[in-house]
């Protein structure tokens, strides 16, 4: 695990899905409490690049060392 994912704080705005260098990331179905869905990164795609967490305005992404 790379990325830590605060799904509660996701807007489904895509903006981590459009910069994410090695198309990592992608929206469930499910939705979170304020009714969006969320992201998920895929562990096996992810370097640890640290795009997502620079571009969500939300502070959804929390890098892991
Ligand atoms: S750390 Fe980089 S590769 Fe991993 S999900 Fe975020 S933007 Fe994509
Ligand atoms: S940039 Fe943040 S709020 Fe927007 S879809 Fe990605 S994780 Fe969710």
């Amino acid at each position: 695990m790379k990325v830590n994912v605060n799904e509660s704080r996701c807007k489904e705005c895509g903006l981590c899905i459009a910069h994410c260098p090695k198309e990592a990331i992608y929206l469930r179905s499910e939705v979170n409490s304020k009714g969006y869905r969320t992201v998920v990164v895929r562990e096996d795609k992810c370097i640890g690049c640290g795009m997502c967490y620079l571009t969500c305005p939300d502070g959804v992404y929390q890098i892991l060392a």
